[in-house]
């Protein structure tokens, strides 16, 4: 029985756990499903340049609508996709969305603005990602500097050649190399380096305390000095206030992404951003508009 089996087991049966594993169990159904009915979208949020304003780029980021809950957080499915194999299926089917619309926004005539996709450590593993890619630039007729990959520093940990060689191939077609979330793990500048990143995101936790503390802003002026002698731009990432992009600016951080410029953003006010963050003439955007 259950109770014979030791209190360990016995512990295992406890309603609350049992809730929870259930709950878990269902959402996984429930991704499932939600990839074969196609209710991911991607939202878009601008990078731009400290000085200008201008818009650089776009992170594609994923949510799901879900058709009871609505609108459910990357940050709440993306672990349960990474620890049943479905990221792989979603991975694809970001990088396909991202390029059908960088497809989308040229035959619009907007201008031509690189998309970046976030890239787990798991499709990096599965193999053959710079085929992927090479293939879906190709489908949609895209140019690979139009698109960019995102890895977080945490998944480039260590000297792991498969992931290494991933990226020096991903790299030769052209697309540029994003480190995001730096800070949060333990790469040297050394490493980044030698696996030829090009852009470097500072993790929000940082942008957060500069403007707390002395040790915050020293600890960014570093950061910036040592990847700009690595040829390296710098990204802020979480850019809330006036007050933390004036800072950035002293310390010559190049790029800047954040709530303070604006929130991710359906793909339909992306020509109305442009607009406002290119200062399109408005001929142009309101032909846009039109074909939204
Ligand atoms: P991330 O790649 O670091 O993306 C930045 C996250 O910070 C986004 O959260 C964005 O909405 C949020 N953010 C941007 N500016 C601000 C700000 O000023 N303040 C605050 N508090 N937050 C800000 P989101 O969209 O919820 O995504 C969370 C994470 O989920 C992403 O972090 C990324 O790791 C993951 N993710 C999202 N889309 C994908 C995807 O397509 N594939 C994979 N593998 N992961 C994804
Ligand atoms: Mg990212
Ligand atoms: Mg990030
Ligand atoms: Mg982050």
């Amino acid at each position: 029985s259950v109770k014979a089996a030791g209190k360990g087991d016995y512990d295992f049966f406890r309603p609350e756990l049992y809730a929870r594993l259930r709950a878990r169990f269902e959402l996984e159904q429930a991704l499932m499903q939600a990839l074969e009915q196609n209710q991911f979208v991607l939202h878009y949020q601008p990078r731009v340049d400290t000085l200008s304003g201008e818009m650089a780029s776009m992170e594609a980021l994923v949510r799901w609508i879900h058709p009871e809950r609505g609108l459910v957080s990357p940050a709440e499915f993306i672990p349960i996709a990474e620890n049943t194999g479905l990221i792989l299926r979603l991975g694809d089917m970001v990088m396909e969305k991202a390029c059908a619309q960088i497809a989308a926004w040229k035959a619009m005539q907007l201008p031509e603005l690189p998309v970046s996709i976030n890239v787990s450590a798991k499709q990096f593993h599965a193999g053959k990602l710079h085929q992927k890619l090479s293939d879906c630039l190709r489908k949609y007729n895209v140019r690979a500097d139009l698109l960019e990959v995102e890895i977080t520093e945490s998944s480039m940990m260590g000297e792991d050649n498969a992931i290494m060689e991933e990226l020096a191939a991903i790299r030769a077609l052209g697309i540029k190399l994003l480190v995001d979330d730096f800070g949060t793990g333990y790469s040297s500048l050394s490493q980044l380096q030698r696996l030829d990143m090009d852009i470097l995101k500072i993790d929000r936790v940082f942008t957060n305390e500069l403007d707390k503390s002395a040790e915050g802003k020293i600890f960014f002026k570093a950061i910036v000095s040592m990847a700009h002698a690595l040829d390296m731009t710098v990204v802020a990432e979480g850019v809330e206030s006036n007050a933390q992009l004036a800072l950035l600016r002293e310390l010559n951080c190049d790029e800047i992404q954040g709530y303070f410029i604006s929130r991710p953003v359906p793909a339909e006010q992306i020509p109305a951003l442009m607009q406002k963050l290119l200062l399109l003439p408005d001929d142009l955007s309101s032909d846009a508009t039109l074909l939204t």
